[in-house]
């Protein structure tokens, strides 16, 4: 299985220790270990005895060991004041959708706003102006684009007012929130790194031949 940690896939053993039994039937914890980052997986995993039909019938095993599972891990170079508001939006999904988006749209309108240098009355209309201004790829706009409409959040101007307002959003739309902000670390953070490092890395080679930095 790939580990909902590290991501990285491993073969895997289950242990299963039991945990008691109630009403509802019996209560397991599933164990596995990551070879690759030595961390713990639990479910925890409810079946129960049918007395009729003499068998175990399995009814819900849930992940709770890591809380969320895989949505990669920030990269380190994105600062932790754009990257905390996902975090947490990340780790409230499964739980609360509506939370989830909330925070996701903060964030992706604290980017707009330091990194894009764009700031109007609401969200709807910062998000307008940067596709107006063409400031990102387009499939990057595209999917920016689509925000506005989840939660029917451009069609209600009171809800647009403020980022934080709760509206009621499908766990997928929540997600797809995530799914841009994980574009846009990529693209404002990650890419700019990349480049400036390996245009560093050739001006120190010609700098090593006695030639001027690359222009
Ligand atoms: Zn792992």
């Amino acid at each position: 299985m790939k580990c909902p940690h590290c991501l990285v896939d491993f073969h895997d053993s289950l242990e299963t220790i039991s945990i008691g039994t109630d009403i509802d039937g019996y209560w397991d914890i599933q164990l596995r270990l990551c070879s690759s980052c030595k961390r713990n997986i639990y479910h925890l995993s409810n079946s129960k005895y049918e007395s009729l039909t003499g068998l175990t019938r399995h009814k819900s095993t849930i992940l709770i060991r890591p809380k969320i599972a895989s949505r990669t891990p920030v990269p380190a170079i994105v600062p932790s004041e754009y990257s905390n508001d996902y975090t947490e939006a990340c780790l409230v999904l499964a739980d609360s959708p509506k939370a989830s988006a909330a925070l996701s749209r903060r964030c992706l309108q604290y980017i707009i706003r330091q990194k894009l240098n764009i700031q109007k009355r609401d969200l709807v209309q910062e998000i307008q102006e940067v596709i107006d201004k063409g400031l990102l790829p387009t499939d990057i706009l595209d999917s920016i684009d689509a925000i506005r409409n989840i939660g029917n959040f451009a069609a209600h101007p009171t809800k647009s007012k403020s980022t934080g307002e709760i509206v009621e959003v499908e766990p997928h739309e929540a997600e797809w929130n995530l799914d841009v902000l994980e574009m846009l670390f990529e693209y404002l953070f990650v890419r700019p790194d990349a480049i400036q490092k390996k245009r560093d890395a050739l001006n120190a080679k010609l700098n090593d031949a006695g030639k001027n930095d690359m222009k």
